[in-house]
């Protein structure tokens, strides 16, 4: 990996951590709070939240194992993944190199932040080699995305390739995590330490069932968090969804029922769906969703849509002729699904 210091904008590097209220008021024991122009009614809403999420990084920390200097908490992923291009991507300078296809935030940040995206074409297992990832990059590549399982595929990618990369890429590695929890494949979590330039993404969104409070996890190195928390909004994490995290953290058991259940409900949803005539082919899957190729993606796309069922039609995408992505439902969910296909 290159100095940190190298991939970072210089205008970034050199930045003065902004201080609010909340930040220069350290935590000692006080009761009135006469700093940040708040008002003093209107309990507890009044006050702005922890800029730093401390409670519900302590949680975090007991939960994952990562120490609370190594946890970045987002508005979503989509705001770690917007951040990374501010933080080390140059507009019109800078490139960052994914596989495709992907998750599209990905393309969608570097459109707004004027990045070059450089995609590489997965094979038709939807794999990739870690050398036709590398051969993409150049002196101006400072990001590589990876997401393992993948969306829209499904699929873990082989650990060795992503081990490559993560040794021989001289920028960061951003590894999108969003549905590890469904994976029986392990979590690159405790590698960490072993890589410098690697930053975990995961996030409340899927397995924890929390998709309306917008929460994201950054995990990387203390100086990679630092330079995050240093242009991220003040209050990014609003009080309503801190006090929302921490009550499902208490409850993070209630996770490991729902992903059981999920799993079983997925592999009861492909066996049954592997009968079906309309469906083609099933791809192999590590995440709580997965990929159908069909005899007609639209026709049965709109024949679902008049059931009332709504899934992803992914045709359009490139490898994914005549697929839709299929989210595992409730068991009776999934039942009115595979209804409406026998329907067909
Ligand atoms: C759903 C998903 C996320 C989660 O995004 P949030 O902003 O945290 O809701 C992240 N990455 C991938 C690949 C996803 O599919």
């Amino acid at each position: 990996m290159k100095p940190l210091k190298e991939l970072t904008r210089h205008n970034i590097w050199s930045l003065e951590t902004y201080s609010s209220a909340r930040n220069e008021y350290n935590g000692a024991k006080a009761s009135i709070f006469l700093d940040a122009n708040e008002n003093p009614f209107n309990s507890p809403n009044n006050r702005y939240p922890d800029p730093l999420q401390k409670d519900v990084k302590n949680k975090i920390s007991i939960i994952k194992g990562i120490d609370t200097k190594n946890i970045f908490l987002g508005n979503g992923s989509d705001e770690p993944i917007d951040l990374v291009y501010r933080a080390f991507c140059n507009p019109g300078k800078d490139n960052v190199v994914a596989v495709e296809p992907t998750y599209g935030m990905y393309q969608v940040c570097a459109d707004i932040n004027d990045v070059e995206y450089r995609k590489v074409l997965l094979d038709e297992n939807f794999q990739f080699k870690a050398s036709d990832l590398l051969n993409s990059t150049d002196n101006n590549t400072k990001l590589i995305f990876i997401c393992s399982p993948n969306n829209p595929t499904g699929n873990c990618f082989h650990r060795k390739e992503i081990e490559t990369i993560l040794k021989k890429f001289q920028g960061i590695v951003i590894l999108d995590e969003a549905y590890s929890d469904f994976s029986n494949h392990k979590s690159f979590l405790s590698e960490l330490d072993t890589y410098p330039n690697l930053i975990i993404l995961q996030t409340f969104s899927k397995a924890w069932g929390c998709a309306a409070i917008r929460l994201g996890m950054a995990f990387a190195s203390t100086e990679i968090i630092e330079i995050l928390n240093k242009i991220k909004y003040p209050y990014n994490i609003n009080r309503l969804t801190q006090d929302e995290a921490l009550k499902m953290l208490e409850k993070h058991y209630l996770v490991k029922e729902w992903v059981e259940s999920l799993k079983n409900e997925r592999e009861r949803l492909l066996k049954e769906l592997s009968v079906l005539k309309c469906c083609k082919h099933i791809y192999p899957t590590d995440a709580n969703f997965f990929l159908t190729r069909v005899s007609d993606a639209k026709t049965i796309y709109n024949h679902l849509v008049e059931k009332g069922i709504i899934v992803r039609n992914r045709t359009n995408v490139i490898l994914c002729n005549n697929c839709l992505r299929i989210t595992v439902g409730t068991r009776p969910e999934n039942d009115a699904l595979l209804n409406a296909l026998h329907e067909y």
